[in-house]
């Protein structure tokens, strides 16, 4: 599953570069680089956003790229938390 099959979205607090993943209840944004031992696996699904699945397995999912979330990275992190706990909901136009 190539990295570009998921859409690509500019962070609002820094130049990252991220992936909305779903996660069920709402979107989490995903830094798009994938990273060896990283705990999320995002799962293509056929409308919306990729499944973010979080496990410590690295045996899981093989062959999937691991990613990390974001908000481990992103110098905008606190205020993106906040937003998110407001705003709820998976809308890919909502950053965060
Ligand atoms: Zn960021």
């Amino acid at each position: 599953m190539p990295v570009t099959s998921f859409p690509l979205v500019a962070c609002d607090y820094c130049p990252a570069m991220v992936i909305f993943g779903d996660t069920g209840r709402t979107a989490m944004p995903v830094s798009a680089q994938p990273v060896p031992g990283g705990n999320i696996v995002l799962l293509a699904q056929p409308l919306g956003a990729p499944r973010v699945v979080v496990t410590a397995d690295p045996h899981a999912y093989p062959g999937q790229p691991r990613y990390v979330t974001h908000f481990d990275d992103c110098p905008g992190a606190t205020t993106a938390r906040r937003r998110e706990r407001r705003d709820g909901g998976v809308q890919s136009e909502t950053l965060f």
